[in-house]
């Protein structure tokens, strides 16, 4: 019962980072501004798009660790087990974020 679980969580992890390693490439992709001829006010914008391209890259470059991690974890059948105090997470969190680090106890510290 849980073994099942667990793989549907697997594909779900799986189906994620690659999700989010397509999209990483697609915003590295993503010239970078100062190139060619732009007003200033122009400028000010394609700086701002920019660093957002920037913040949104990093955020999933973040997520992906933590994704690969979980995949990590399941491999080493340490998966569901909180980090913090080692019990184990709950179902309905797992299925919420099956990347979770830690139990709902240990989420709220
Ligand atoms: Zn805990």
């Amino acid at each position: 019962m849980k073994k099942r679980f667990f793989k549907k969580l697997e594909e779900k992890l799986f189906l994620e980072k690659e999700f989010l390693e397509k999209e990483i490439k697609n915003l590295e992709k993503v010239p970078s501004f100062g190139e060619g001829k732009f007003s200033d006010e122009k400028e000010v914008d394609e700086a701002e798009e920019y660093f957002t391209y920037l913040a949104l890259k990093e955020e999933m470059k973040k997520r992906l660790k933590e994704v690969e991690r979980a995949l990590d974890k399941i491999k080493k059948g340490n998966f569901g087990i909180c980090e913090r105090c080692n019990k184990e997470i709950e179902i309905e969190k797992l299925l919420a974020n099956p990347a979770t680090k830690f139990c709902k106890k240990c989420t709220k510290k």
